[in-house]
């Protein structure tokens, strides 16, 4: 069996050998270098398969590192290092994809034993190096940038829609576009499953792309004159990237939408991550008239302070306190004060997770503004959904069951 080598180049001794260890106990060969030029000699005589790169360094930074990496139209599989933080991790790991190179994940320091052991363990998978050895358990780490990329580049993604109603008169005010994957042996993978090991992997730039061109396009084409929205689930690594409010606004001028009829809804734990950067790209997608939603209220790690500095025009309260609401007096006092907290700072509230009539009336006597959820519609394909959508309006004006 061909023995894999991996090349270090990273200007902490400590981390290089740290990663040096874990990988040969999985198996590998390696070397470690400090030193920038020792390296492209390593990556020219040495032949790696794999190369772990630091993104900051004394002598040359990362990015030109992969710059001249591309250059050399090197087919090695990338692992890019670093302590910067996620975003910028993440715009290097899509810099380096658009310029040609392999990128097999990335790895934020300090990182994890385990976590550098999922990206050489997918790389050994990736090498065709035996059978996968995952169990059941381990299920969701045996998802790989290289089968997220095999799924984007196969178009194996597709959205569905889910319709969001006004509770007092039950009219149809937008649908929620939300992504499903379609996977040729394991089945449909839900998005929770593989929505964080995208963001993990620096692919969710790209999946977020992929979600807007799937759902404006369909929006577009069927309610562009209408009095209606299209809210799209944003991570907050997508938010850093000042493209993606140019993306946007890109695609509401081509499609002849209006920037009002999209809602971005943001996790709050996601939006709480780095709130600071998050600001400026938010407030400039909130000025050119986007949308902005703080989804799962109510779980995570909820701040009231963020909610009332990141500017948000929609609360979504978690369905888990929607779900529940039937039984637990609890839930429905954590929604009564979202629903009021909502109304004096001067937002919309919506609550997702709307499986009966009971539910839906009192949310209606609450003063929630708009209602998601099983017993409106389930998420449908888009065929569906404009069907849904004429029959609903052309009817009576009552919900239609699923
Ligand atoms: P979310 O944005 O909070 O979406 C609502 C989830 O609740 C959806 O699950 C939807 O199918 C489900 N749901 C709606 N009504 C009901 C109901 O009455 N009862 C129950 N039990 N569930 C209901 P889904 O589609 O599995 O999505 C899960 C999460 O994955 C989403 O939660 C969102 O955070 C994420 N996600 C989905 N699509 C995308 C995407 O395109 N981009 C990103 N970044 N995240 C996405
Ligand atoms: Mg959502
Ligand atoms: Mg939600």
């Amino acid at each position: 069996m061909d023995t894999r080598r991996l090349l270090i180049l990273d200007d902490d001794p400590a981390v290089g050998q740290t990663i040096e260890l874990i990988a040969r106990a999985s198996g590998f060969e390696t070397r470690f270098t400090q030193d920038p030029a020792e390296f492209f000699q390593f990556v020219l005589q040495w032949s790696p398969h794999y190369l772990a790169i630091d993104l900051v360094m004394p002598q040359m930074d990362g990015v030109e590192v992969l710059a001249k990496l591309a250059e050399m139209q090197c087919q090695c599989k990338i692992i890019i290092t670093s302590g910067v933080g996620h975003r910028i991790l993440d715009a290097a790991g899509r810099s380096a994809s658009e310029r040609g190179l392999k990128i097999a994940g990335v790895l934020s320091k300090p990182f994890m034993p385990s976590t550098l052991r999922e990206l050489l363990g997918e790389a050994r998978n990736d090498a065709n190096l035996g059978a996968r050895s995952y169990s059941a358990a381990n299920d969701q780490q045996a998802i790989t940038a290289t089968d997220l990329r095999e799924a984007l580049d196969t178009h194996r993604f597709f959205t569905v829609f889910q319709p969001k109603i006004q509770c007092n008169d039950r009219t149809l005010k937008g649908f929620e576009a939300l992504l499903r994957w379609d996977h040729p042996e394991r089945g449909l993978i839900p998005p929770d499953r593989f929505i964080p090991v995208a963001e993990k992997l620096g692919l969710i730039g790209e999946l977020t792309e992929r979600v807007f061109d799937l759902s404006f396009d369909w929006f577009a084409a069927h309610f562009a004159q209408a009095d209606l929205r299209l809210s799209v689930n944003i991570s907050a690594r997508t938010v850093m990237n000042e493209a993606f409010v140019e993306s946007i606004i890109n695609r509401c001028q081509r499609l002849g939408l209006r920037p009002d009829q999209i809602i971005c809804e943001l996790t709050e734990t996601s939006a709480m991550e780095d709130p600071v950067a998050s600001l400026d790209s938010l407030t400039r997608l909130r000025m050119r008239g986007v949308h902005l939603s703080i989804d799962d209220l109510g779980t995570g790690f909820s701040s009231l302070l963020q909610l009332v500095r990141l500017p948000f025009s929609e609360l979504k309260v978690d369905k888990s306190f929607v779900i529940s609401a039937g039984h637990s007096s609890e839930s429905r006092q954590v929604i009564k004060a979202i629903v009021g907290l909502g109304s004096s700072l001067g937002l919309i509230t919506t609550a997702e997770g709307v499986e009966d009539a009971d539910t839906l009336r009192f949310l209606q006597e609450t003063g929630c503004n708009l209602a998601q959820g099983f017993y409106i519609a389930r998420p449908m394909l888009g065929p569906d959904a404009l069907a849904w959508a004429r029959k609903y309006q052309g009817g009576t004006g009552r919900p239609v069951k699923p």
